[in-house]
């Protein structure tokens, strides 16, 4: 399998960019921002992009979205509670001082335990609410893989300060979704270095 990340935009979120090596379809996570160069990785691995994953509706993860949506033609995926936080985007750009970027269209929801596949590599959306109420990380078994949005970093966890955050419930999500995972799992964060899901069991000091 393919996998690019490419921190994107001002905050510098983890966008990821996977391919499959016999169909060439690929899935885009987290398209915050920097489109261009999420679209030269796509073309240099001759790649179709078959579906955006929103990890949760925070402008830095999904304010480019829009504008890879009508590059590629692919549908945009995204938990349906945070769709409240999409729609207060002019609000989240206000938070950064940046103009407010093109309104996202979402064409399906990203349930828990729904699946989305590129040849024969599967990704299982769980649903890890408490940053947002709509975060979701994606874990790809067959890749000992788990892209954590912003619910599990190296040395800490998402904040819960902002509207829809709840402290409680992403230690919840995190301690009965993540955490079972393999402990050899390779934890892709939101921001910043990976980590593995045993190493945040035994020394992330939020947990
Ligand atoms: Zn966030």
């Amino acid at each position: 399998m393919i996998h690019e990340i490419i921190p994107v935009g001002m905050l510098q979120c983890n966008c990821s960019v996977f391919g499959d090596e016999q169909t060439r379809e690929a899935i885009v996570v987290d398209p915050g921002d920097d489109i261009a160069r999420v679209l030269d990785v796509v073309q240099r691995h001759g790649l179709k992009v078959k579906a955006i994953v929103i990890t949760h509706a925070h402008i830095d993860h999904i304010g480019g979205a829009q504008k890879l949506k009508l590059a590629t033609g692919a549908p945009v995926y995204m938990n349906q509670n945070d769709i409240e936080l999409q729609r207060m985007m002019d609000v989240q750009a206000g938070w950064l001082g940046t103009r407010t970027p093109e309104a996202v269209e979402i064409d399906s929801d990203a349930k828990d335990a729904s699946v989305l596949a590129i040849g024969a590599t599967d990704f299982h959306v769980l649903h890890t609410p408490g940053h947002t109420q709509g975060s979701i990380s994606l874990w790809i078994p067959s890749e000992g893989k788990l892209v954590a949005g912003d619910t599990l970093f190296f040395d800490s966890i998402g904040r819960t300060d902002l509207p829809g955050g709840d402290g409680r419930q992403i230690l919840q999500s995190i301690h009965e979704k993540l955490l079972p995972l393999p402990e050899e799992t390779v934890v892709i964060p939101g921001h910043g270095p990976n980590t593995t899901i045993g190493r945040e069991k035994q020394l992330n000091p939020f947990l």
